[in-house]
């Protein structure tokens, strides 16, 4: 991360907790690791992303259905969706300080500053005539671990076997890392001791025990992510419902990873929020209907008014994809601390519908109304992050401007929040002028006119503020993004109008109270 992207990332975490929109969690107590709390304002923001996603790929359409399935189900469900068994990081501990830490990185990061080992690898790419491609991916793919790390690394460790044959002497994922980590003499982080564990896997789900009884018995798990219930709902929704293929189930919902190396802000974090759909089709359309969710991702995008220059696709080499899928693409956006995943599209086959119809003995096969064949369904998994969405959109709208906004302004520096409309949220503020008895009660009349007429319009927050002077209450605004403010002064009195000020041109417009409603409708459409 560069200096000012450091910068960046450290003033929207201090903009975020000064103006109630992310807390550190548990704060008094002196914290929880990576754990977060939504303040006003962060979680009214969330909401209006949640809301406007469920409206837009659920209430909107007529080939997506709705769920809103349980945090805790039975335990065979991640032996079937294959959780149970791999759903791990790969860790290691060192013995001298107790520290622990993902194998995978410490390697990587290792070999990346290697100088004789960038040599190696640079030989390997002006050769790279020589690899063999098929032998190279079988190799990754026999060390699964390894698809962790980067290309570069993956080329060395692909070479490292080659030459001295590795793969014969450590067969096994966690023995070559710990190998790789030995003969390289990595030291500890922590105290730089080079005494190490054998690595192991390190499940990721939480785990929790239903009853007064801790046995193995009554254990169950927190969910990594919400997308099993869909499947496992699946006989109930083709019972209960009369959908045909194709048709999505979308849910949201917490998910919940205990998560090695989480971290930057709230964009890694143990407890956050998924929205998933499950989009089941024929098989043999599965590439038109990824199509049609990469363009439904993309305009999604658009609509949380995320610049389309702030982000990318990233296809899934073939080492890297998950054993179920045939297709995997990354919406990635440019977050000051890098460029990394923001969402996921999954072409899963009939992976999970087919574990669970054998793990469960239920028949999950859909029956085609028309000519009465019998199948699996395949499907295609868009996968959103609500934490990941509320760090994007901030990212996006965060500015800070040198100087301040205006010409009479005497700031060193103004922040301005540039939200999308929709997802604003405050959608707009009423000031009196001043602070005088006849102005305040005209400004409640005006605030009350406005609750009423938005009454049915879920999430149009109205704020009040008549602390201050006018231009600190337009900057109080400016910063949390809010669209339009709305000055109540003596001219209102006779005219029954007031002045609107549109927070990005800074323009200001006279408009009769009797219109307000109109006009604001009319900007919300
Ligand atoms: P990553 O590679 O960053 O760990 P992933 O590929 O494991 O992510 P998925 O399993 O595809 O993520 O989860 C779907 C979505 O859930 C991600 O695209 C992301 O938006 C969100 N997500 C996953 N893990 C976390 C987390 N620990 N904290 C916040 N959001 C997360």
């Amino acid at each position: 991360m560069s200096k000012s992207d450091t910068n960046q990332m450290q003033k929207i975490v201090a903009w975020s907790k000064r103006r109630g929109f992310v807390f550190p969690g548990s704060e008094i107590y002196g914290g929880l690791a990576n754990s977060w709390d939504f303040g006003p304002l962060g979680a009214q923001l969330k909401r209006n992303i949640r809301d406007l996603w469920w409206q837009n790929f659920v209430v909107g359409r007529d080939d997506i259905l709705g769920l809103d399935g349980g945090i805790l189900m039975n335990p065979r469900v991640w032996e079937a969706s294959g959780h149970l068994a791999g759903f791990t990081d790969p860790l290691i501990d060192c013995k001298k300080c107790n520290a622990r830490f993902r194998i995978d990185h410490i390697i990587e990061s290792k070999l990346k500053n290697h100088e004789k080992i960038k040599q190696d690898i640079k030989k390997i790419g002006e050769s790279s005539n020589d690899i063999d491609e098929v032998e190279s991916v079988k190799f990754i793919k026999e060390y699964k671990i390894a698809a962790n790390f980067s290309t570069e690394v993956k080329d060395f460790l692909w070479y490292c076997r080659r030459q001295f044959d590795l793969y014969s002497k450590h067969p096994d994922d966690n023995k070559f890392n710990t190998f790789l980590i030995n003969i390289f003499s990595i030291p500890c982080n922590e105290c730089g001791a080079q005494k190490w564990s054998e690595a192991r896997d390190f499940n990721l789900m939480f785990k929790t025990f239903i009853g007064p009884v801790d046995d193995q018995d009554n254990k169950v798990y927190l969910r990594p992510e919400t997308a099993q219930s869909m499947f496992v709902n699946f006989k109930n929704i083709l019972d209960s419902t009369r959908v045909s293929l194709p048709f999505g189930l979308a849910q949201q919902g917490k998910a919940f990873r205990n998560e090695i190396t989480p971290g930057n802000f709230i964009f890694r974090v143990l407890e956050f929020e998924q929205m998933e759909i499950e989009y089941f089709i024929q098989p043999t359309d599965w590439e038109k209907y990824f199509k049609m969710w990469e363009e439904a991702m993309s305009s999604w995008l658009d609509m949380l008014g995320i610049k389309r220059e702030s982000w990318s696709i990233r296809e899934h080499g073939a080492s890297e994809l998950s054993h179920y899928s045939k297709r995997t693409i990354d919406f990635e956006y440019n977050f000051p601390f890098g460029t990394k995943e923001l969402y996921g599209l999954a072409y899963r086959t009939d992976f999970d519908l087919r574990n669970h119809e054998q793990f469960s003995g239920q028949n999950l096969h859909y029956q085609n109304p028309v000519s009465a064949e019998s199948f699996i369904p395949h499907v295609i998994e868009p996968t959103f992050g609500v934490e990941r969405s509320v760090l994007a959109v901030i990212c996006d709208a965060f500015e800070v401007v040198t100087g301040g906004r205006g010409e009479a302004s005497r700031q060193e520096e103004e922040v301005v929040l540039r939200f999308d409309r929709k997802i604003a949220p405050v959608k707009v503020a009423i000031f009196p002028l001043i602070k005088k008895e006849l102005l305040i009660k005209a400004g409640r009349e005006v605030l009350a006119g406005l609750r009423n007429q938005f009454k049915f319009m879920a999430n149009f927050v109205i704020a009040y503020d008549e602390a201050g002077s006018i231009g600190r209450r337009y900057r109080r605004q400016d910063e949390i993004g809010t669209p339009y403010c709305v000055t109540v002064d003596f001219e209102t009195l006779d005219d029954q109008a007031v002045t609107v000020r549109d927070r990005d041109t800074m323009k200001q417009e006279r408009v009769k109270i009797a219109e307000l409603g109109e006009w604001l409708k009319e900007k919300y459409r």
